[in-house]
Parts: C-alpha cells; structure tokens; sequence
C-alpha cells in the first residue's frame, strides 16, 4: 500500500470538440446548464481550443469501495438558481468569444461608491480583520436601528437586529427559524427565484399565489384570504419586486395587514432590499411600521442594490427579538458573524446620508432614465405587454402572443425558455425566462447596465422579435 499521495494519480483528459457546446458539457458544471443554453451553442465553433484543459481526473491504482452518491431528498427537491446559472453562461460565452449581450444579472452596474470602499480598505490596514460577535458588530446593528427608525419608521433595538453575509441568508435564517414540517409558506408570483427553494429546505411547502399584469403584478387581497390555512406560517412579501418591479402601495398593504391579523399563526417576511432603487411617484412602506404588524413581522434588507455592494455579501433580519435569536442561533453553527471589512464599509454606507444621499440619488436617476428608455422601446413592439416598473431594475415583459410562432431556422417558440434560446442565438441578448420565476408569460429584461448597452440590445431584439411578427399576425 503506498501512501494516499501516491496511490493515486491525476490523469489528464483530453477531449476533441466540435462546437462550444461541447465544451460546456465537459467541464465540470454542466450538470448546472439548462439543456435550452447547451443547444444555444451547438452551432457555434470555439475560437481556438481544440484541447480541453479544464477536466483532471484521479484515477486511481487500487480497487475503489463503491461510494453512495444519494443526496437528501432535501436537496433534490431544490432546484439551482436559474439567473444565476443565466448569468455564468452568458460571461462564460462572452469569454468564449460570442458578444452576447448580458441583461439577466441582477446587480448594479455601479461601483462601489468610494467612501464604502476606502472604509473597507481602511479596516485592513487597521488590523480589523478578525471574528466579529455573530449578530454583527454593535457600531453596525446601532448604525441599522438608526437607518430603520428615520427611513422606515420602526423602532428596533440592536438586540433585535441580526447582521448576515446577505439578505438571501436572511431570508434562509428566517424560514428555518419558523417554519415546521408541513407548514406552508405563501409565496405571490412572479416571486424572486429563491423563495419556493428556501421554503423548501426550510421543510416547509411553497403555496404560490398568481397575480396579473394588469394588476401591476400586485397580490389580490381575496385571493389571499382564500387561501389561508392553519398550515399558513409565513407570507412572503417583496417591494420593490424582483421580478416585476411592483411597488406596493400603502392602502394594499393595510389591507392585506387587516387579513393577515384575523391569524394569529402567520407571519410576514418583507424582503426590502430594492427600498431605495424606487421612482416617484411610487413611495416605499415597511409592512412592520402598519399597525399592529410588528409583532408578526420579519424585514429583510441589505446593502447588495442600493450601495452596489453585491460582492461584500451585507445583509440583515430586523424582528421581535426571540426571532432574531432563533436566527442568531442557526448563524452562530453555520456562518459566524458577517466579514469584520463589510461590516466597517457597511457603517459607512449608512453614514452617506437619507436614503444613500446623494450618491445613490444618482444612480436611481440613471436607473430611471434607462427604464423610461425600455419601456417606451418595448412599447413600440406589437404584441408584448407590460406593466410600468415602479422600483428595483427589471422590466417583466409579457411575449406569450409569440407562444406558438415558428421561428425560420430555429424552430417552435412555445415557451419563455424557448424565447429566450430564441433571443439569445438571434439577438445575442441573454435575458431569464420567466418560469424561474413563476410566470412562463413573461421574460425579465435587467437594465442594471449602462443606456448605450441598452439601447444596443434593444435594437437586437427588436430584429430578432419582429422577424416573428408577420406569423403573429397571420
Ligand atoms: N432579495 C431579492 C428580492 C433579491 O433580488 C436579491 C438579490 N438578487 C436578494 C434578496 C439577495 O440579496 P443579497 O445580495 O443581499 O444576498
């Protein structure tokens, strides 16, 4: 028996390709690619690579004991994140050579602003690099409270604040927190793609509740009171949306808080992470700051849209405080406390003032500016509706009069995943099917990129889309 350094060798697999599509399904994270990219690529030939160096294999020199490769049937009731699988397709075809044209990231195109970035840069050097306490620092949660009392109009104390590395562990945090086996958790669609999966490993059930395009994509209160049960724990909120860009108004809010009231088992969880990136007239409110709400309530926030902060993963769970201790807990045997460096950049980005003052006030102008842009666009092509965006930076396109439209050279367009194959071989446009996100009408068109990117895609699509047209209106 030699030692486990040599008992093994690492071969190199080599492969000859034919089209780029082979290439991704030979590296490693094909298994993550829809079949609907992998067919995007067939026709495609890489630029230069006919020897593919991404895949080492060991091999070994001595009998393998067979290895159980089941996983948990929890983890195979959850499906992966469609946008961001979108999204590492259409970079890794941009790397490939193709000029697809990238407008399913959900992100801000923005840097950082600079006093965030010099306060994280300034916690290096000053040696503040070590374990934080796992609620967050005090200066932060303080710094929180302070933001949520003067922008929301909810008193929290910092005990019932809890600072995670994103507002998506937040919301994860939160549903194992509360959910039992069996309850269900309603989730109004289109929904933001992790939803139903958190539900899901948090054991309890997604109950989806469908909402129209002509009612801006905003849950129907009697729909809702229909649909409580006793099972009923938690209605997920999101306003701004992601998808749509719905905005919430007030008065529905008090309304679905005078249903919600009448059960005393169900709580709300208010994803509020696109609060600032809002355009006027539309305004923001906290569920937790109505009446009587606060009890029930879970606001979820962070810093990734509104300070372009994405990549220094900052997000927090205010709530009544043995929920946020119930939270605190699970984070404690999972993550620990948040990154010390995000944690000083994030005091400093509560620092910049109202709302991100200033700085975020701009790039809400430039988000607003390129909304009016593609809403004016897509209002000039026959056949899709649309419901005006209110915050957040998607456009939720309704194409499913192409449904049924045979494409010359590309085939049936019977679905949004068909559609957005169909946009990305002709158009070179990569958006995200709205079946991940619960509405296989629709596609999300992201415009966190600059106008000239927007209005190069645009004339793209609008190729592309009206070659469709004279079958529409056969
Ligand atoms: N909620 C919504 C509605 C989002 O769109 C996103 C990011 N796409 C998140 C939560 C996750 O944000 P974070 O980067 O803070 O984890």
């Amino acid at each position: 028996q030699g030692s486990p350094s040599n008992a093994s060798r690492h071969q190199f697999v080599g492969a000859k390709c034919s089209s780029h599509s082979d290439i991704f399904r030979s590296v490693s994270f094909s298994s993550h690619l829809p079949d609907f990219f992998l067919k995007s690529l067939e026709n495609t030939k890489p630029l230069q690579t006919q020897r593919i160096s991404a895949v080492v294999r060991p091999v070994s020199c001595y009998k393998q004991m067979e290895v159980d490769i089941s996983l948990s049937p929890r983890v195979n009731s959850v499906k992966p994140s469609k946008t961001i699988a979108i999204t590492d397709q259409a970079r890794a075809l941009v790397e490939a050579g193709v000029p697809v044209i990238g407008l399913s990231v959900g992100e801000p195109d923005f840097d950082t602003p600079a006093v965030i970035a010099e306060a994280g840069i300034n916690a290096i050097r000053e040696g503040y690099t070590r374990y934080t306490p796992n609620a967050g620092t005090l200066e932060l949660r303080k710094a929180i409270c302070h933001k949520l009392k003067e922008e929301n109009g909810i008193s929290y104390t910092p005990d019932q604040v809890l600072v995670s590395n994103g507002a998506k562990q937040s919301v994860l945090q939160a549903m194992v927190a509360v959910c039992s086996p069996g309850d269900e958790v309603i989730i109004p669609a289109p929904y933001y793609v992790s939803y139903p999966e958190i539900a899901r490993l948090a054991d309890a059930t997604p109950v989806i509740l469908s909402t129209n395009i002509s009612e801006n994509f905003l849950l129907d209160p009697e729909l809702l009171e229909s649909k409580i049960t006793d099972k009923s724990r938690v209605l997920m909120l999101c306003s701004p949306s992601n998808p749509t860009g719905s905005v919430y108004p007030r008065k529905l809010l008090e309304k679905i808080a005078q249903i919600v009231a009448r059960h005393p088992q169900l709580l709300v969880l208010c994803d509020e992470v696109y609060e600032h990136i809002i355009y006027a007239p539309a305004t923001h409110t906290s569920f937790a700051s109505l009446p009587g709400m606060w009890e029930r309530t879970l606001t979820v926030n962070g810093f990734s849209k509104t300070f372009a902060m994405t990549g220094w993963r900052l997000g927090y769970l205010a709530a009544p405080k043995h929920f946020v201790s119930a939270c605190g807990k699970i984070q404690s045997q999972v993550t620990s406390g948040a990154s010390s460096i995000s944690q000083k950049a994030g005091v400093a980005a509560l620092g910049m003032g109202y709302a991100g003052g200033e700085t975020v006030s701009t790039m809400v102008k430039a988000f607003k500016e390129r909304r009016d842009y593609l809403v004016e666009s897509f209002g000039e092509l026959e056949g899709v509706k649309m419901s005006e965006p209110q915050g957040a930076f998607y456009l939720f396109l309704d194409f499913s009069s192409y449904y049924g439209v045979e494409a010359e050279g590309f085939g049936m367009i019977k679905d949004s995943e068909s559609l957005c194959r169909y946009l990305l071989e002709k158009a070179q446009v990569a958006l995200v099917p709205g079946n991940a996100f619960g509405d296989d009408r629709c596609v999300r068109i992201s415009y966190s990129t600059s106008l000239s990117t927007l209005q190069a895609a645009m004339d793209k699509i609008k190729k592309a889309v009206i070659s469709l047209r004279p079958a529409v209106l056969v």
